[in-house]
């Protein structure tokens, strides 16, 4: 493997964004009350391509086919990363997105661990309202839907060999979506696979660590499971994540979440909004080291009430049952008064605007 300088260009050019407006718009042919998750894209993206150290070509066109070489490395070695959030409407009709300025951070210590270039902050803000403000009527005002904004960056270099590329794009698409669970999950606990280890590249959203996910999840998903509940990848004792969710759970009154110091756990956005809610109702927060064994003793004892994941796509998800070592351990039932439940409509509110939007989350399209 040849060893070459990082690219670190956050050279911004200040070269304006072109808007190429599509001729016709789709949206017509969406059924905004029933949409699949990730399947239907609004009519325009955001594409800009990094060459000779510098971002170009900025773009706002219609969504569509890229013309590329079968050799780019994103396909053979896996430069890639991307991001997730969504953009609500709020009571009023306008559009504001969740946190984006989080998402950027996170998005370039993805691409500083994969030895990708730093994408300058005013180009990503820039593109985000650009792209957002022409797409508006795409985001949803129905209760629980929004616009995902899925921002990517991967590697165009067509050149056989493993070294890191020199050309790249960065893209930014969006889907109108509904709820990703439509209802509360099935769990297992996995004791064989891993997700990440460290040393490795579990804390960035790096494309490589989905693909290496889906064959343990569909086994987890042949058994009857929604998702898997990863576990250490030296011992399989500490809880990790569930599946591309963050992990909560509530003991004896107390939010109880796996810390981050392993550097093998996401650091979700959500999981951050969701902590601090918690902290602002009142409740302990506590993250820390969590022990399967200890969950599972919870259950029994009946001192864990309640468990549910924390991410962009599915926001909430509260968990019915965890499946551990052939036995199905069932959680107690969950209502509105549930701490999940309260914890879900307060961010949602927040979201939508019903209520003050205290920490600043939400920012404005112009
Ligand atoms: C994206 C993701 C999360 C959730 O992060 P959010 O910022 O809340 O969307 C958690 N775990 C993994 C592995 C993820 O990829």
């Amino acid at each position: 493997m040849e060893i070459v300088s990082i690219p670190t260009s956050s050279i911004d050019n200040k070269e304006k964004i072109r808007i190429i407006k599509s001729e016709v718009s789709r949206i017509n042919e969406v059924d905004f009350n029933n949409i699949a998750f990730g399947k239907v894209f609004a009519d325009h993206m955001f594409l800009s391509e990094y060459k000779d150290g510098i971002w170009k070509n900025h773009r706002v066109q219609p969504y569509g086919n890229l013309s590329l070489s079968p050799a780019i490395s994103a396909l053979h070695y896996g430069q890639a990363v991307f991001e997730g959030m969504k953009a609500y409407k709020d009571l009023e009709g306008n559009v504001k997105v969740f946190r984006p300025h989080d998402n950027f951070i996170r998005f370039n210590k993805s691409a500083e661990r994969m030895c990708m270039p730093q994408l300058p902050e005013d180009l990503f803000m820039e593109a985000l309202d650009d792209l957002i403000a022409l797409d508006a009527a795409w985001v949803p005002a129905i209760e629980g839907c929004a616009l995902y904004i899925r921002p990517v960056m991967f590697a165009t270099t067509a050149e056989i060999k493993v070294k890191s590329s020199e050309e790249f794009i960065f893209a930014i698409l969006t889907c109108p979506v509904g709820p990703y669970y439509p209802e509360p999950v099935k769990v297992i606990v996995e004791n064989h696979y891993a997700r990440a280890m460290e040393g490795g590249i579990g804390f960035a959203k790096a494309a490589g660590n989905y693909g290496a996910a889906l064959y343990p999840a569909k086994l987890a998903q042949d058994k009857g499971y929604h998702q898997l509940i990863w576990t250490d990848a030296k011992e399989h004792k500490y809880i990790e994540e569930s599946g591309t969710m963050n992990i909560m759970f509530i003991i004896d009154g107390a939010l109880h979440t796996p810390s981050l110091e392993s550097k093998t756990i996401l650091e979700g956005v959500t999981r951050d909004s969701v902590l601090r809610l918690a902290r602002d109702l009142g409740l302990e927060v506590i993250e820390r080291r969590i022990l399967v064994e200890e969950v599972m003793e919870g259950i029994k004892t009946g001192a864990l009430t309640e468990a549910f994941g924390t991410g962009t796509a599915a926001t909430i998800a509260q968990i019915t049952t965890i499946g551990y070592k052939g036995h199905d351990f069932e959680l107690p039932p969950i209502n509105n008064d549930s701490l999940s439940s309260v914890l879900l409509n307060n961010l949602n509110d927040v979201r939508t605007g019903k209520v003050h939007d205290k920490f600043g989350w939400m920012k404005g399209i112009s």
